[in-house]
């Protein structure tokens, strides 16, 4: 039996013949899905995960390096690797492959041997390129976002929100409390060890797919909230609050309480492009400041407009 689980392979050819030996060749390795010209074959992507494309140059209407160049216009599917598969043997060919983001060129008739080896190949390389990257994008203690995944959501959501207009943006910063004393008293292996407790709290409150939680540096922590206003702000803030107070982390040396406990500052904004992301973020730090002056273990939130300070939020609970 197959397991369900073999990666897809997309092979797109106008000659029946093609798809049938292509296909053959492959059938017992990947699951196979054809599309027989090239209108097909970006619907085809668009709509259904994807692994690889074996792609025909030759093709009437969307020829293989028109569809090649469509592909790699659409964010979510530009990375799939594409083989051009074709009879022409010429350098000038090839090279226009390459130059449009191919990863590579096998002629036809097709080796069955080669095929195999060289779609193998691209699909463990890409493979290691999406674990590469999905490491280079967490936090090696707490397997959350790092900072630089973080960098990256901050800016996409603030062009979107720009693009989309009228669009609320919030973050929550956030930060241990008293957590030096923390480490002093308790090692700071069981440090790490609270941190990755905290963590996995704040993962466990969002409930949008498109909030996203990071490690900001060492005992900070981001929220990056699209289309959120400061009240679902703060209102996530609290329960964010309460979640880390609910886990009844012993700090025997924290000035707030006898547990771990955390000070969180919200700033809200709708984004324009007179106002910048910096200074989101300047405030959001200003309003975790306010908190920990006001006792820490609080919320303390500002909803920002290009002019004045609006509203302001502030609560404070155990
Ligand atoms: P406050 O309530 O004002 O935030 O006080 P604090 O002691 O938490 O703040 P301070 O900035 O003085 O100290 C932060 C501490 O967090 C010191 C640092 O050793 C600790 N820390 C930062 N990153 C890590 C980490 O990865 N692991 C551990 N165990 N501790 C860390
Ligand atoms: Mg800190
Ligand atoms: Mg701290």
């Amino acid at each position: 039996m197959r397991s369900d689980n073999r990666p897809v392979v997309l092979v797109v050819d106008d000659d029946p013949v093609n798809l049938e030996v292509v296909g053959q060749i492959l059938a017992d390795e990947y699951r196979v899905l054809v599309a027989t010209h090239g209108e097909q074959a970006v619907t085809l992507v668009e709509t259904v995960p994807i692994d690889l494309i074996l792609l025909d140059v030759v093709m009437p209407g969307m020829d293989g390096y028109a569809v090649c160049r469509r592909l790699k216009e659409l964010e979510t599917i530009c990375d799939i690797p594409v083989i051009f598969v074709t009879a022409i043997r010429e350098e000038q060919y090839e090279t226009t492959g390459f130059e449009l983001g191919g990863v590579d060129y096998i002629t036809k008739p097709v080796y069955p041997l080669i095929l195999r080896a060289r779609v193998k190949t691209h699909l463990e390389l890409k493979k290691n390129t999406d674990l590469l990257r999905a490491l280079s994008h967490q936090d090696g203690l707490t397997g959350l976002a790092n900072r630089r995944f973080l960098d990256q959501t901050l800016a996409l959501e603030w062009k979107r929100a720009v693009r989309r207009g009228n669009s609320w943006l919030s973050v929550i910063l956030l930060d241990v409390d008293c957590f030096k004393k923390y480490n002093d008293s308790y090692g700071h292996l069981a440090g790490d060890a609270t941190l990755r407790q905290v963590a996995h709290a704040l993962q466990s409150c969002l409930e949008r797919e498109t909030d996203c939680v990071a490690r900001y540096g060492g005992e900070e922590f981001c929220c990056v909230l699209p289309e959120t206003p400061l009240a679902g702000a703060t209102a996530l803030a609290e329960r964010i609050r309460k979640a880390v107070w609910g886990l009844e982390l012993p700090h025997r040396e924290s000035d707030v309480a006898d547990r771990v406990t955390i000070s969180l500052g919200v700033a809200a904004l709708i984004p324009t492009r007179a106002l910048t992301l910096e200074w989101l973020l300047g405030q959001a730090d200003e309003q975790l400041y306010l908190a920990k002056r006001a006792g820490r273990n609080a919320v303390q939130g500002v909803e920002l407009s290009a002019t004045t300070l609006v509203t302001s939020f502030s609560k404070r609970r155990s």
